[in-house]
């Protein structure tokens, strides 16, 4: 039994803020805003694997009002949604993501990134594929005012 599961995030960029995705802090003259750590693919990759399993999305478990989200690292956020999976019977079968994000380049980063996100979804690296790509100068993306991440998950059943 298979289960698809979209999600996606988008984050205004502010100047003093780290910029950190997939749980790597990346060199950048703007980071992420957002009441926790703003990592945009952590997000987005939640919201897929919540989605997935009809289990609601990201705010609905972890209130950006709640303050003990305050500054929190994502990698909590998805845990429990890795949790909730397995509680239900599933794994991940292979994800994949897109980031937007004019600057800097992130090919650097992506190794470090997909082993991040392979460790928390208790998977191999090969099922992990993150990608990235500009907004060519167009939209708040191409004007380096936000950064989005796309994220499609499948997972399996243990039993199948
Ligand atoms: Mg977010």
């Amino acid at each position: 039994m298979f289960r698809i599961g979209f999600g996606n995030d988008i984050h205004r960029l502010v100047s003093g803020r780290p910029l950190i995705l997939g749980g790597v802090e990346i060199p950048a003259e703007k980071g992420a805003a957002g009441h926790s750590d703003a990592d945009v693919l952590l997000h987005a990759v939640t919201d897929a694997i919540l989605g997935a399993l009809a289990l609601g999305d990201i705010g609905s478990h972890f209130s950006d009002q709640d303050t003990r989200w305050k500054d929190a690292r994502s990698e909590i956020f998805l845990a429990e949604a890795v949790r909730m999976m397995k509680e239900k019977g599933f794994g991940v079968e292979n994800i994949d993501s897109t980031i937007s994000l004019e600057k800097p380049k992130l090919r650097p980063f992506i190794a470090a990134m997909r082993e991040n996100l392979a460790r928390s979804l208790m998977i191999e690296v090969e099922y992990v594929s993150v990608k990235a790509k500009t907004g060519e100068g167009l939209d708040a993306i191409g004007e380096d005012r936000a950064i989005k991440a796309e994220v499609v998950v499948l997972l399996k059943k243990n039993d199948f």
